[in-house]
């Protein structure tokens, strides 16, 4: 049996992670931008699945990013949320109150063995693969990291970080495979009240940066951890981080963390805000109710009943 797979309770329409624990639920928007109907969709499928499965919702800002996050954007969310008609738990989770437990999590993994800087800059890696033919990107259509690094010695780390040179920290991908558990996957329940079993495959990802020079986490790591810590049982996202999953899976068994079980959901069409709004193809919540939508609008184009 997959770690993380639990017996199916059926008196329930769909079934929660963690046996004899209420279910944990968690929305996740990333204050950069106003909330649009990709988001909508996502807080109104895991705000009826938290009211489904007797669980809780939890609302976490995922700000690790100074150069994008604003305050402005926090606020929005929260009072587009609000107008939408869904409701979380408070406090507001925020994953900027976190750094220290993103910390312990990479100190963990670098006494593993499994971390090593990294002075690169994109250019430097787009110059690096530029030359190999057909050179594999990842999932997000990065090209995997060459290694560069990794092959520094010691002497050269040290001179580097000396002349005051910042450096990344990358995850060794084959170190942590040997480590981890002979076969990682995790339970997919997609949209259906029963899962399927899915293999992970985090090589995919390469040698990935798990704290940016900028940043001393990543929002792999960060996601990782605050789920783990915020106790979430069942996390429901959009089917582009699909693939995502694979690397967290993979930090999860890594770091000794329960397997959530995972509800990949359907990305919504442009088309859909087309037949909301009157100007625009691709429109904010916030501009789609200046212009008259209702939030039980919303909901209906989006599959929602009130
Ligand atoms: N913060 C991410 C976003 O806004 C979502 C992360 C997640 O649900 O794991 O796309």
């Amino acid at each position: 049996m997959l770690d993380g797979m639990n017996d199916v309770d059926t008196n329930l329409p769909v079934t929660s992670g963690a046996a004899n624990v209420a279910p944990v639920l968690r929305f996740a928007p990333s204050p950069n931008g106003y909330l649009h109907l990709g988001h909508a969709y996502s807080a109104l499928f895991n705000d009826r699945l938290a009211r489904e499965l007797g669980g809780r919702l939890i609302l976490r800002i995922e700000d690790i990013d100074p150069q994008r996050s604003r305050r402005e954007f926090e606020a929005a969310i929260l009072e587009d949320l609000e107008w939408l008609g869904v409701t979380w738990e408070e406090p507001v989770r925020r994953q900027s109150e976190h750094f220290a437990d993103y910390e312990l999590a990479l100190e963990r993994l670098n006494e593993m063995g499994l971390l090593y800087p990294c002075f690169c800059t994109r250019t430097d890696i787009a110059n690096a693969v530029s030359s190999l033919h057909d050179w594999p990107l990842d999932p997000d259509g990065s090209p995997l990291y060459p290694g560069t690094c990794k092959r520094l010695s010691a002497e050269d780390r040290a001179r580097r970080t000396g002349s005051g040179l910042h450096a990344g920290l990358r995850l060794d991908m084959s170190a942590a495979l040997a480590l981890a558990q002979d076969r990682i996957g995790w339970s997919e329940y997609g949209e259906a009240s029963e899962p399927r079993d899915v293999t992970a495959e985090p090589a995919l990802w390469g040698d990935v940066l798990l704290a940016r020079k900028d940043v001393p986490t990543s929002y792999h790591l960060a996601v990782v951890v605050d789920d783990a810590l915020q106790g979430v049982t069942d996390v429901a996202r959009g089917m582009d981080l699909f693939s995502a999953t694979s690397l967290h899976r993979l930090l999860q068994n890594l770091l000794d963390l329960p397997a959530p079980n995972y509800r990949h959901h359907r990305l919504i069409e442009d088309d859909e805000g087309a037949k909301l709004s009157k100007s625009q193809r691709s429109p904010a919540l916030r501009e789609l109710r200046a212009q008259g939508v209702s939030a039980a609008q919303v909901r209906r184009r989006l599959g929602f009943q009130i």
